[in-house]
């Protein structure tokens, strides 16, 4: 892995820094968690600056390099996270460049890039999320259609997507792994409705989506009909590898900023437990941050992701944890208001959300160490 900067890409840092420089201060604060329409419009809305300006272009075509100072520069002048954008940027937009069509990916990709599509992801079910293979929303081919019935559940952003990567049997006599089909489906088509689940934080992030007899084009399959699992495993390689790379940047601010407050508050000085605590997180996010350029540089990183998903999780929750204990006593009055306070509420979900630690745990185990199955 050879990620030296060359000189033109210095240059796209510096050209990157000048203009964020420019641009943010004009920029208005995200708007509140719990109003999903008014983030989503921000959310696309900055999308398409960083269009207009040429820096959306950096998920699925970039060098590694470029895609990876992107990255650090943003996170560094605090523009705004991917938000909204999160499914369709970072992991069905790069499954759609890897295994789509042509025609899909002209179809796709640069209305995702320029924030006009929101994407949202289909594949949990009622009795179907660690074992994902036992999913039963089933979808039957009629004519140049398939019609879908079922429901998925915690769909992250789909109150406000316009797309689905939906995850359907197509097969019910395969074996289980076989008759999976990847979908892309209008979230406006008839049969589709959408009930939120609210949040410990008190927001409706994702929903319920109950499909009855819905309509998607044949045309909107990616991969072929009953592949969707070796599909699915393209979308999770990107989900558990990559996606999570701005967060990781951000959680390295976050880190120096709980220092500095330690620092003021004197609890840097009195606690050389607290001091060891953040020292580990610093090395923890290091660590980390090798692993991002590792995965990024290698496109799709593959069940390699589930190293990177399993401690990033765990770090971002101890990251929170410190936080807290820094924040003093009083931590526990403060509501989802104060920043750390209301990340710290997100950060259990991390462990759960995009595969549990568990699977994770037995991915490395059965499939990275060679262990045996149920050992
Ligand atoms: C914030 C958030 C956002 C999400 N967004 C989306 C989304 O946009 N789209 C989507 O499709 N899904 C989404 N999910 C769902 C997520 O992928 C599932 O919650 C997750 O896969 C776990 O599935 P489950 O909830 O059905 O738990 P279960 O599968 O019922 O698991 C319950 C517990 O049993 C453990 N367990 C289960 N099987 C095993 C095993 N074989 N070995 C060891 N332990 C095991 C699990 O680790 C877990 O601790 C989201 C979840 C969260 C929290």
């Amino acid at each position: 892995m050879d990620l030296t900067c060359t000189e033109a890409e210095e240059a796209f840092r510096h050209e990157l820094r000048s203009w964020l420089a420019r641009v943010l201060p004009a920029l208005p604060p995200r708007p509140d968690p719990a109003d999903w329409p008014a983030r989503r419009a921000y959310d696309t809305g900055w999308q398409r600056t960083l269009y207009d300006a040429g820096y959306a272009d950096l998920h699925w075509n970039a060098p590694p390099t470029r895609r990876l100072i992107f990255l650090e520069e943003t996170e560094r002048a605090g523009a705004p996270y991917v938000g909204a954008n999160f499914v369709g940027l970072l992991h069905a937009g790069p499954t759609i460049a890897a295994e789509g069509t042509d025609g899909q990916r002209e179809r796709w990709l640069p209305g995702i890039l320029r924030g006009e599509q929101v994407w949202c992801q289909g594949f949990s079910e009622p009795e179907a999320g660690s074992d994902l293979a036992a999913l039963r929303t089933r979808a039957v081919r009629d004519g140049d259609d398939y019609v879908v019935s079922g429901s998925k559940i915690w769909t992250s952003h789909a109150e406000v997507a316009d797309w689905c990567e939906l995850l359907v049997r197509t097969d019910p006599d395969a074996p289980r792994h076989r008759g999976i089909t990847w979908l892309a489906m209008p979230m406006d088509a008839p049969g589709i409705t959408v009930r939120p689940v609210r949040t410990l934080a008190g927001t409706t992030e994702f929903a319920e989506v109950f499909l009855d007899e819905v309509r998607v084009p044949a045309a909107n399959r990616v991969g072929a009909e009953n592949d969707g699992w070796r599909v699915t495993m393209v979308t999770l390689s990107f989900e558990r590898g990559t996606a999570f790379v701005g967060e990781v940047v951000a959680c390295r601010r976050v880190l120096a900023e709980v220092v500095g407050h330690a620092k003021e508050t004197g609890a840097w000085d009195d606690d050389a437990v607290l001091r060891r605590r953040l020292a580990r997180l610093a090395i923890e996010f290091g660590v980390l941050w090798r692993l991002i350029q590792w995965n990024v540089s290698a496109g799709a990183p593959g069940v390699g992701g589930s190293v990177f998903k399993l401690r990033y999780s765990q770090a971002r929750q101890e990251l929170y944890d410190a936080a807290a204990q820094v924040l003093g006593p009083g931590a526990a009055a403060l509501d989802a208001g104060h920043p750390w306070i209301a990340d710290r509420l997100s950060s259990l979900s991390y462990t759960i959300a995009a595969g549990t630690s568990q699977i994770q745990k037995n991915i490395i185990a059965e499939r990275i160490l060679g262990l045996p199955k149920g050992a």
